[in-house]
């Protein structure tokens, strides 16, 4: 755990310059814009510690895995998004010596992550070895209004001298990945154009030939006034510069603009990509540095308008909850149906930028609720659009008549873990994807989807799921054999209470929609069905399954039981672990993790989370009392549940315990991890905290419902909902509730059980309410 990050409502701030904190930093201070993102590295030359990562997303390249033993059935490679074309690169040379912070003496540092206009600055004064001082000023953007452009303005003034100063302005895309098997190189060289202002290098990726030109354009300026420069150029395949040498002195301003371009094949033909990208760079140079970065400001104003949450009293939670917002902000934008979430976004390497199903169990609520509807819509469009590598995946492990197995990792739609426990076995990504169908659809009221896209989702999900169990004699009952719940600190087991809830949750599900598109939409159905050779037989099935499935449960203690012979296992608490123990997953070996009963994340209660309307009051409580003390919680995704399900239990200290936990994971290093990346997708579980754990948010019956509280150390909060096309600002204080309608219509809600008239375009105040 660290604590460096200055408090700050709207800004992320570090102040001094700690080599060790660096590539935390990196991470934290990272900017994106949803088709590309970069960590936070320095403009000039850096020889200390760090991880270069320049990302374009959808760009990947299909790694071989280094699986020794191959297997039928394991995935051919792992995906990861590479790391792409460095444009940030401005050398700094000073008569001889080359300003890196690993060797200069650094004072007055500061990086500040401007998150509500959307920018990262830096600045800092450097003494060099000669005893040359110079202040430096940096500030850069990738632009959300024109999400192929990223600028810098670097200033640097010499306080104490007057020299020559070279500035080399370069396009580097001779990088690899850290992550690389074998050091390989990804990257291969297409074609390279410079001029002394401008500069375009063209690059393919190895078998996957993506191809993505970076352009750039440099301006000069020496107080403020635009120069004349001739540059210097150098041409390599991979690697473009423009060396601008100026007669520098003492107290000026030097300014060095960069504008860049990053375009890639993905939209764009590969024919017309450098003069497309020529394009681009031409537009925003007449617009200018100035322009754009009001453009980016006034798209950041509009963001927050609809997602903001504000929280009065508590400076360290309203920094954290706004940096988790402006993070899956920077992520996903929710354009492009064919992009995902990775689970460190542009922030690293780690997970290769692969979607997981914490983008349908975590991420679509937050884009519900905080984006336009299209937005999540394309989330759920993505797997959607791989449905039909959801059926060959399934075919490979012997599934067949169109079942689908969605991979537990993926870019284009292949499986690419490598684990068979996880490949083969963490089935339940299958629920969350038809979870996430369901939670779209009661939330936006949007059923045409179902008809559209996604029944016939979950018709090939349903089709695995009926395939996957099987009957045993011995039991009775319908049961799944060899599985991997959400608590991966488990692997081949039998009956996973999650797992086989959510299946047959599945096929109840299927099997109405399927009623409701057949009443609705009868011809959609009709062709659907002939589409799909679906026999009205394989309904019958699904229900005897419904009818027969086992859950494993002890009646003793009157909880579900994670797994077959979960009880077997010697029941210690996390509490009664030594502290040195702890992360089991570094300190532990598998094998004794495995043996454990510590449980990584949430399972049962995951379950419990996502369908508490099957469940009393007293059985949330029994299955939360006793499987919250087995969990250490080492997936980011845990706290978050365990949040909401303690605030339903009115148990509102632990809420906000297991809340901090969350909040300020990166912020605060809190696992020790940061310098890998962010936590991208866990961060919608934070705002889940918030808006569904203390705001008490759920959606039933067309309406929304709140139960809200204020956690004690807060003098009030209030964060915004779009709702069918309203967009509401709820704010809770200790006294009262407000509901700001900025609709055109009424709405009508629930608080704490009582219905609420909200009227269009005015400001509801709700007091008979009691809130803390
Ligand atoms: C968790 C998974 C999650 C993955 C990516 C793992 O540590 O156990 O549930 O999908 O991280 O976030």
């Amino acid at each position: 755990m660290k604590d460096y990050i200055i408090k700050d409502e709207w800004n992320v701030i570090e102040e001094g310059f700690d080599p060790q904190l660096n590539k935390i930093s990196e991470s934290i201070f990272s900017l994106g814009n949803g088709r590309m993102g970069q960590r936070a590295n320095f403009e000039e030359s850096y020889s200390g510690p760090t991880l270069s990562g320049n990302y374009v997303a959808g760009v990947y390249y299909p790694d071989k895995t280094r699986v020794g033993w191959w297997k039928n059935g394991y995935p051919e490679y792992f995906a990861k998004v590479l790391n792409a074309t460095n444009w940030i690169g401005i050398k700094v040379q000073i008569e001889d010596e080359e300003l890196d912070l690993a060797k200069a003496e650094v004072s007055d540092f500061k990086r500040v992550l401007n998150m509500r206009e959307g920018y990262l600055q830096r600045s800092f004064t450097a003494t060099l070895s000669s005893g040359k001082r110079l202040k430096v000023n940096a500030l850069r953007f990738c632009s959300i209004a024109n999400d192929e452009l990223g600028a810098i303005q670097y200033q640097l003034e010499p306080v104490n001298f007057s020299a020559d100063i070279k500035l080399t302005a370069f396009l580097d895309g001779d990088v690899k990945n850290e992550d690389s098997n074998y050091d390989e190189k990804f990257w291969d060289p297409v074609d390279t154009d410079i001029n002394n202002e401008e500069a375009y290098l063209t690059l393919r990726t190895k078998k996957t030939n993506f191809e993505v030109c970076t352009g750039s354009f440099i301006k000069l300026l020496v107080n403020q006034q635009p120069q004349q420069f001739k540059a210097s150029l150098t041409q390599h395949d991979k690697f473009l510069a423009q060396e601008i040498t100026l007669n520098a002195k003492e107290k000026q301003c030097i300014t060095l603009v960069k504008i860049v371009a990053n375009l890639s094949s993905q939209n764009h033909p590969k024919s017309e990509l450098l003069q497309n990208a020529k394009a681009v760079i031409a537009q925003a140079k007449t617009k200018g540095f100035e322009a754009l970065l009001d453009a980016q400001k006034q798209a950041w104003a509009k963001k927050w308008e609809q997602s903001d949450i504000i929280i009065k009293g508590d400076v360290a939670a309203q920094q954290a909850i706004r940096f988790n917002i402006f993070q899956l902000f920077q992520t996903y934008t929710g354009k492009d149906d064919r992009l995902n979430i990775g689970p460190k976004g542009f922030t690293g390497e780690k997970y290769g930028g692969s979607t997981y199903w914490d983008t349908e169990a975590y991420c679509v609520p937050f884009y519900l609720a905080t984006a336009p509807q299209q937005v999540s819509k394309n989330l759920l469009i993505y797997r959607y659009k791989q449905l039909g590598k959801a059926i060959e995946n399934a075919e490979k492990l012997g599934f067949s008549n169109g079942a689908a197995l969605f991979p537990m990792v993926t870019i284009n739609g292949e499986e690419c873990h490598n684990e068979w426990e996880i490949t083969f076995e963490e089935i339940h990504r299958n629920g969350a994807i038809a979870y996430a169908i369901y939670n779209y659809v009661r939330y936006t009221g949007d059923d045409s989807y179902l008809a559209d896209y996604g029944l016939e989702v979950l018709l090939a999900i349903s089709r695995f799921w009926k395939q996957r169990v099987n009957w045993s004699a011995d039991k009775n009952k319908f049961v799944m054999l060899g599985v991997t719940g959400p608590n991966e600190y488990e692997n081949n087991v039998n009956n996973n209470w999650y797992t086989n809830y959510l299946a047959v949750w599945c096929l109840k599900y299927t099997l109405s929609v399927a009623q409701e598109v057949q009443q609705k939409r009868p011809e959609k159905y009709a062709q659907l069905l002939a589409k799909l050779s679906f026999s009205d037989a394989e309904f019958a099935d699904w229900k005897n399954i419904v009818e027969n499935m086992y859950f494993p449960f002890d009646d003793e203690k009157g909880v579900f039981l994670q797994q077959d012979g979960y009880l077997d296992k010697e029941q210690i608490l996390v509490k009664d672990l030594a502290a040195s123990e702890r992360p089991l997953n570094q300190k532990w070996s598998w094998d004794r993790i495995l043996r454990s009963c510590f449980i990584k994340q949430a399972d049962v209660l995951q379950g419990i989370y996502f369908f508490e309307d099957d469940f009393d009051h007293q059985t949330i409580k029994r299955n939360f009392d006793f499987y919250e003390p087995r969990t250490v919680h080492e997936s980011s995704l845990s706290p978050c549940v365990h949040s909401i399900l303690a605030a339903k239990l009115n148990d509102e200290a632990r809420a906000y315990e297991f809340y901090l936990r969350t909040a300020r994971l990166d912020l605060d290093d809190y696992n020790n991890d940061t310098e890998d990346g962010l936590h991208i997708t866990s961060m919608a579980g934070t705002w889940m905290s918030v808006v569904e754990g203390f705001a008490g948010m759920r959606v039933r019956d067309n309406q929304l419902i709140f139960n809200p509280f204020l956690p004690s150390k807060w003098e009030s909060f209030s964060f915004k909902i779009n709702f069918r096309g309203a967009t509401l600002t709820i704010s809770i204080n200790a006294k009262q509730i407000r509901i700001y309608n900025a609709s055109a219509q009424k709405l009508s809600v629930i608080i704490h059980g009582q219905p609420q008239e909200i009227a269009a375009l005015t400001e509801t105040e709700i007091s008979n309410v009691t809130l803390v």
